[in-house]
This record gives C-alpha cells, structure tokens and sequence, in this order.
C-alpha cells in the first residue's frame, strides 16, 4: 500500500518544479524577493507555499493565516470525520424532517457540486459518502491499514449506492430565509474530490486582501494556486507527476499570472490486493474504483473548486466525454492514458512541455 510518505515526496517533487527551492531570486527593481517557502500538512495531506514578498517576515506571517484558514476550513466546515464541522452536522441530521442549517458557504458550494454532478451524468457525486466510507478510502490515505483492506461485497456496495445520488438532495431556504439541506437516511456528503480546490479559492481571497505579496504558488495535495508575478517575469512551472513513476515528472505547465491546477491520479492513494489496484476515484455507476482507460487527469481552470471537481469526474468519464465536460465549463484538460497515450484539449496545448518520449 502507498503510504503518506510517498505522498510526501510526490508534492515535494511538485514544489521544486513549481519553482519554489531556493530563496536567492531578487528582484533588484522592486526589492521583492523569494520565494520564501513553508510546507505544512493540511486537509489530510501536504501543503506547501512558495511566497514572493520584500520580508522573509511578512512571508512567514503569511503562511501562517494560510495555515490557519486551512485548518479551520476542515473543522468548521468540510471534514466528514470531525464533529465540530458542518458537514458532519448535515451528515449526522440524514434522515430528519427538520433540516440542516447551512452557512452561505457551504449552500453555495453544495449547490455546484449538485450542478457538477447534473453536467456530468452522475460521474462527480458529492453523495458518494457511504460508498467512499465502504472502502474506507480516508485509512489508505494515512496509511493506517494494510491487512485489514477487502474488496466490499457486491450487496453492500449496491445497499450503499442506493443511498447514494445527489438528485435525492434537498436544498429549500427556511422561513428565515436561511437555506435548509434535507438528507434521506444514510445519506452522507463527501466533498473529498473538491475540497483542496476550494480551500485554494479561499487562499486566493487571501492573497487578493494583501499587497506585500506580488506573487505565490500554493499547493494542496494534488491542487495548485498560481497568483502574480515572479520578480524576473518568467511563468510558474507546475510540474505533472508522471502516473507510471510517480517520482518524476511527465510534463511542465507553464503559467503566467492566476491559475488553478489540479490532477486526479490512480497513484494518488490506492490498495494493491489480489494483484489489482484498488484506487480511491470511484465510479458511481457501480461503486468500484473507475475504469475509464486513463491514469491520470489535470484541469486548468481560473476556479479551484472547478479545477479539482472536474479532474475527478472527468478521471470517470474518459477523454472523450471529460474533455467536452472540461470545455463546457470553460476548463482546459490533459488525460494521460493507461498505454501512455497523453491527450489534450486544444487549448492546453501552449502551456504543456513533455517529458515523456
Ligand atoms: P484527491 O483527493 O487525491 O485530490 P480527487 O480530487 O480525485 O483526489 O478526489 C478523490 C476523493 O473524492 C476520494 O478520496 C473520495 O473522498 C471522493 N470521491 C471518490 N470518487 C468520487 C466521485 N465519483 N465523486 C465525488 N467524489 C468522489
Ligand atoms: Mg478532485
């Protein structure tokens, strides 16, 4: 099984080839320097941030409140797990007439995940929690069992598939006005698949709410923010992780000014038993990890939550039915196949430099 480790070095890979190991560029116009670089764990992975500013200090400071706002992201709102969060709160109220009370935050994000689900056919389903819990998906991650994996029954997958579907979610403002969610019983939201993307979205508000910081590239696991400038004008190089030797790199995205990036990959976090990789994308069409004929799959896009929502579900639907998906909401695409093939939409061509023969 893949441990965090692993994981570890995967980002740490992407950090160096977003242009973040060394702090002696300097701008000897502006006096911005950096990148001032941290790395952290965050949402259950790693994250780390290159920042250009004229303070080593003020980076710091900075990537502190990063810090801070990830965290408080995932226990106030987004984790499944923590009983301090709202989704928790929604998950546990499954099956009640009353409803959940939802911020404004997360009826908006649920609303987009609902329409992401609607545009692609069921292939992104932010209901997927009790398949998602079935496989016990979050353990691999930690890298916490190893002997205790198995396959699911093809009965337990089908009882939790039929509490799956986000059509069966109700979202209705209350008499105060303040919108309500309505879960069937056992219901569970899981919002694994966007949740880096949107906390990247958040991070950008950050950056946009301050001056000192002209430029930065942040990651979230497999998600990356591009915002600014470099003080030698020269593009963010966010690096694509080569799905057969996750250690190396199978392109370079080259980037000016504010970009989301985020890769979905079946070496991200899986299980190897009965000689098969069980990954943790799963299709809900029949609760297995999907099979779409590709390994991996990176969205452009000037969204987070877009960014990361749509590597997913386009990992499930292919090339053929992601890429018009991905252009439909105005997003670039790359697939990488599982015989190597690397596909793209037209418009991800001017940024991508292979690696790969
Ligand atoms: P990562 O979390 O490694 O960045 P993804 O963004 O592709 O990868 O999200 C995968 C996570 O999303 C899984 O761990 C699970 O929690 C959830 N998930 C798995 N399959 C689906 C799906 N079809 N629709 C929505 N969420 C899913
Ligand atoms: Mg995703």
């Amino acid at each position: 099984m893949k441990c965090f480790f692993k994981k570890l070095l995967i980002c740490a890979l992407c950090f160096v080839c977003c242009g973040c190991g060394s702090n002696t560029m300097s701008d000897p116009w502006n006096t911005v320097s950096g990148p001032w670089n941290y790395t952290d764990t965050a949402m259950g992975t790693v994250m780390q941030q290159g920042l250009y500013c004229r303070e080593e200090e003020t980076a710091q400071k900075f990537s502190q409140n990063v810090e801070r706002f990830a965290e408080e992201l995932e226990q106030e709102m987004l984790s499944w797990r923590l009983e301090t969060s709202e989704v928790y709160g929604v998950n546990a109220s499954a099956g009640s007439m009353e409803g959940y009370p939802l911020s404004e935050e997360l009826a908006e994000l649920l609303r987009e995940c609902i329409a992401l689900s609607e545009a692609s056919e069921g292939a992104f389903d932010v209901t997927l929690g009790p398949v998602v819990r079935l496989w016990n998906i979050d353990s691999w991650a930690l890298g916490t069992q190893t002997e205790g994996f198995r396959v699911p029954a093809v009965e337990e997958l089908e009882q939790a598939l039929n509490r799956c579907g986000s059509e069966l979610v109700r979202l209705e403002a209350g008499e105060d006005g303040q919108e309500k969610v309505y879960l069937q019983p056992g219901m569970q939201l899981d919002f694994g698949a966007v949740g880096k993307g949107f906390a990247l979205t958040g991070i950008q508000a950050l950056l946009e709410e301050q001056t000192a910081m002209t430029g930065a590239v942040i990651s979230v696991g497999g998600s990356v923010l591009t915002y600014g400038r470099k003080p030698d004008g020269t593009s963010w190089k966010v690096g694509v992780v080569n799905p057969f030797a996750p250690s190396s790199f199978a392109g370079v995205l080259s980037l000016q000014g504010q970009w989301f990036v985020s890769t979905s990959g079946d070496y991200e976090r899986y299980v190897e038993a009965d000689g098969r990789r069980y990954h943790h994308i799963l299709d809900p069409a029949t609760g297995y990890p999907a099979d779409s004929g590709v390994c991996s799959v990176t969205i452009l896009s000037e969204d987070g939550m877009l960014s990361d929502g749509l590597s997913t579900a386009c990992f499930i639907l292919g090339p053929e039915k992601g890429m018009a998906l991905a252009g439909a909401y105005g997003a670039e695409a790359l697939f990488i196949r599982t015989d190597g093939d690397v596909i793209m939409s037209d418009g991800m061509k001017q940024y991508w430099t292979s690696n790969m023969q």
